[in-house]
């Protein structure tokens, strides 16, 4: 029997809830299924342990986890606390040195869930969304200088280099020949952008030689959020930079219904480091404590931590069992216009594993 250790960082505000919620349907699963079993192991990091202790994690917290199989995370973010320092203090704290480079996004209209797109359902709009995790506008160069002067100036500098490029490059081709399309399109700035945006294209037509059998095509990036409204059918696999892509998968998120729904995956794909799995949304405080937050895109992303730790039939048993509970509107919290608290859901997902044939 192979034991995984998962380490779970809740976070603050529904990032606790949904946390739980994901352990005790991974739990469920590795009892379903047989053949491994999770020791989870829970960091009470985020924005209560600055409130004490002046940080988000200790000193020592990426040596905590750094030998974990994976990470599951809730959200940092704490009304008290600036945003930058609850981002840079702790999700950005790890996936930058565990160089989870490669940021993944699926994003489905699932069965029993409306896209604010009138007719637009799981066939129409089925997209993975590639999100370079590590350097581009987020990599934080700059400075801020002469504060409280006239001559108050800040930078944040956009840094890209050609390995940086070509490994998330990579990546994307190699998602999107895993796809059935195999179809990918390289979101760009080349316009505006004169230098970065140029090489990132540059290497992406480099990158398209090795995969002959990918049919690939460029975009900018303004021009992208109008096709995935209107021509949703036409994408498949998409790869953007750090900036582009947060601003796309938001959309998408929105597009596919809920952003209680969407999942992510924060990959280090060489195993390096242990990767990190995560719903999209934040804290949101406003539902804090209430029980009716959406915990499906955290089972989602319990999907892709099984997916990488290459449990594939529980994965996929996984999948289905979302799938079914999303199909009864019975089973939709208030996000989705229902009336169900996240308890209901999640008792509806682990039954839906328990008698799960396939
Ligand atoms: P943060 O500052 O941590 O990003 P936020 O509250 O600004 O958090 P989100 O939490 O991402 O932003 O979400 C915005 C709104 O969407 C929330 O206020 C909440 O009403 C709703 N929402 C987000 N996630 C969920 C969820 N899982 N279930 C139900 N509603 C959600």
């Amino acid at each position: 029997m192979k034991t995984y250790r998962i380490a779970a960082i809740p976070g603050d505000g529904i990032g606790t809830e949904v946390v739980a919620a994901g352990i005790e349907v991974l739990n469920a699963l590795a009892g379903r299924e047989g053949g491994f079993e999770l020791q989870v192991d829970h960091f009470d990091w985020g924005g209560e342990y600055y409130k004490k202790h002046g940080r988000m994690m200790p000193e020592d917290g990426r040596d905590q986890i750094r030998d974990h199989d994976a990470i599951l995370f809730g959200s940092a973010g704490h009304p008290d606390i600036p945003d930058h320092i609850t981002l840079w203090g702790l999700r950005l704290a790890i996936c930058q040195p565990f160089d989870q480079y490669a940021n993944v996004r699926p994003t489905r209209v699932l069965p029993g869930i409306t896209s604010p797109l009138r007719h637009v359902d799981g066939d129409e709009l089925d997209w993975v969304i590639i999100r370079e995790n590590s350097e581009g506008e987020y990599a934080g160069v700059g400075g801020r200088v002469h504060q409280g002067l006239p001559l108050e100036s800040a930078t944040d500098v956009a840094m890209f280099t050609r390995p940086g490029v070509e490994r998330i490059m990579r990546f994307a081709f190699r998602v999107a020949q895993s796809r059935p399309r195999k179809l990918l399109t390289v979101v760009t700035k080349s316009n505006a952008q004169r230098h970065a945006m140029v090489m990132w294209d540059e290497i992406a037509a480099e990158i398209a030689r090795e995969f002959p059998d990918v049919t690939w095509d460029r975009m900018l990036v303004d021009a992208m959020t109008m096709r995935m409204v209107t021509k949703p059918k036409s994408i498949d696999t998409v790869v953007a930079t750090n900036l582009h892509a947060d601003i796309l998968s938001d959309l998408a998120a929105a597009l596919a219904g809920s952003l209680g729904i969407a999942p992510t995956a924060n990959l280090n794909p060489e195993h390096t480091y242990p990767s990190m799995f995560e719903p999209i949304h934040g804290s949101a405080f406003d539902i804090m404590g209430k029980g009716v937050a959406n915990p499906i895109g955290t089972f989602w992303s319990s999907v892709m931590l099984l997916e990488h730790l290459e449990e594939n039939a529980a994965a996929s048993r996984l999948m289905g069992a979302i799938e079914r509970v999303t199909a009864d509107p019975d089973f939709h919290t208030p996000d989705l216009g229902g009336n169900a608290t996240t308890d209901k859901t999640t008792a509806a997902v682990i039954e839906a594993i328990r008698g799960a044939n396939d």
